[in-house]
């Protein structure tokens, strides 16, 4: 079984993130990292295999060349090889062209599972395995708590908040997992050794085939017009109970027309 993840290198969330003046990500300013909600899927992938008593992960990211650390940590926690598509011409590109490039890649790789995250740690739109899995016609099982593959099918289990659903398609497949399904591994001493001799690929857009105009800033469908911090919350108020709280707390709802 061959599995492909999607991994995403993401400015650091405990760092103090900031904007470039056209509203990108400043990349250079903080320090990055592999998505942690991407490490589920990895953790997936890995057991998949080694349940299977078979199998090979490959990991993917499209990122600058400081993305490679992301990729590093995935082959450190047991990934076989690893793919990283690089090209200058790719920055600011939205979410329809992120799927372009991820599709094609996948497309050359001919995986029976596609393993994501269920969102990244930065814009967090949560539409990447969707759109791949549309560009490539295949079937997307998304939010998986647990999964399991049984021959030519793969079955998840979503949980949400009014129900769990049991759900099964054939493989090839896109599954996007959540941090539910269980715990990643951290990388041993000896997969740090180990994954500084497995093989990264480096692939451009001209290797993909595709036109520079269809993705970076200049082909993105979307344009983020302005960037605002949200509020933050004013403090609530406070009623000491003194012998009277409970008329305070009725005089405050009353008087802010909650009664
Ligand atoms: C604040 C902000 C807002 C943005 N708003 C928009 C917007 O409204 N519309 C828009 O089109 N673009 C937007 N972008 C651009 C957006 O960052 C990119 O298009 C991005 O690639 C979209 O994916 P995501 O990070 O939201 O991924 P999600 O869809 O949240 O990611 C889900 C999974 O897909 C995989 N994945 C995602 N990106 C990669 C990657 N580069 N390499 C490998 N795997 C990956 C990972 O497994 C990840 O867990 C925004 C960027 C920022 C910083």
């Amino acid at each position: 079984m061959r599995i492909a993840v999607l991994v995403k290198y993401v400015p650091d969330a405990a760092g103090d993130r900031h904007f470039t003046p056209i509203f990108t990500t400043e990349r250079d300013a903080v320090q990055g990292l592999l998505c942690e909600l991407d490490e589920y899927a990895i953790e997936q992938a890995l057991q998949l295999v080694e349940t299977a008593g078979e199998g090979q992960v490959t990991v993917l990211t499209m990122g600058p060349d400081n993305a490679a650390p992301a990729l590093s940590r995935a082959l450190s926690m047991g990934a076989d090889d690893a793919v990283h598509i690089v090209d200058d011409c790719l920055a600011g590109s939205d979410a329809l062209a992120t799927s372009l490039v991820l599709a094609a890649a996948l497309a050359r790789i001919d995986a029976d599972l596609i393993l994501t995250g269920m969102a990244s740690t930065d814009a967090g739109l949560s539409v990447i395995p969707a759109m791949v899995a549309e560009r490539l016609s295949l079937p997307l099982l998304s939010f998986a708590s647990a999964l399991r593959v049984e021959g030519k099918y793969v079955t998840i289990r979503r949980d949400d908040d009014e129900a769990t659903e049991t759900i099964t398609t054939t493989l090839p497949a896109v599954v996007s997992v959540t941090d539910r399904t269980g715990e990643a591994r951290y990388p041993s001493f000896k997969g740090i050794l180990a994954a500084k001799k497995k093989h990264i690929e480096r692939l451009s857009l001209a290797g993909l085939g595709i036109d520079p105009a269809q993705v970076g800033l200049l082909g993105a469908m979307t344009v983020m017009s302005s960037v605002s911090r949200t509020p933050s919350r004013a403090a609530g108020v406070k009623v000491l109970d003194e012998g009277s709280g409970g008329i305070q707390a009725a005089a405050y709802l009353a008087a802010n027309g909650f009664i």
